[in-house]
Formats: C-alpha cells, structure tokens, sequence
C-alpha cells in the first residue's frame, strides 16, 4: 500500500500528486497520488523509502510485484499545458 506521507499538492493546479525518481536517470518526476488503470508508469518503493518511478513499454505493460500502475502528473495537470505530450 502507498501511504500518504509523501503526498504534495501540485503547485499549480493543487492536485495530489507525489514525487519519484526515474530509474532511468534519477530525475524527479510528478506522478498522481493515487494510482492509475491508465496509467504508463510503474512506481515503487525503493529501500530507501524514496518513489522510483519507471516506464511501462508496449513490450513490458505490466507492473511487476510490489509496483503500481501510475500516471504521470503532467499528462493531467490541468494548470500546466505546457507539460503535456503532444
Ligand atoms: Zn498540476
């Protein structure tokens, strides 16, 4: 279970959201609080008690053991449009 405490507010448009670091490249990524039947991320907790975050692929859709399926904050933020994947 994801637990509230790192849950922030969206500075923009004040929606819950929380932040991960890619597995990729450590870089910190906004994702939706809760988690996403949608959603293209998987987001864990590493044993560091941090959010890794990483991306689901055509090829790897599912999340494995102990990640949820999670949305990036971007694709939603309804305050910040210059986020959004065109
Ligand atoms: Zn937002």
């Amino acid at each position: 279970m994801l637990s509230n405490h790192d849950v922030v507010l969206c500075s923009t448009c004040r929606a819950r959201i929380r932040w991960a670091l890619t597995t990729a490249n450590g870089r910190r990524q906004p994702v939706n609080a809760e988690p996403d039947a949608l959603g293209n991320l998987a987001v864990s907790r590493g044993p560091d008690g941090r959010l890794y975050v990483r991306s689901l692929t055509r090829a790897h859709p599912e999340p494995r053991a102990g990640e949820y399926r999670m949305m990036p904050h971007h694709a939603t933020c309804a305050a910040r449009p210059s986020w959004r994947r065109t």
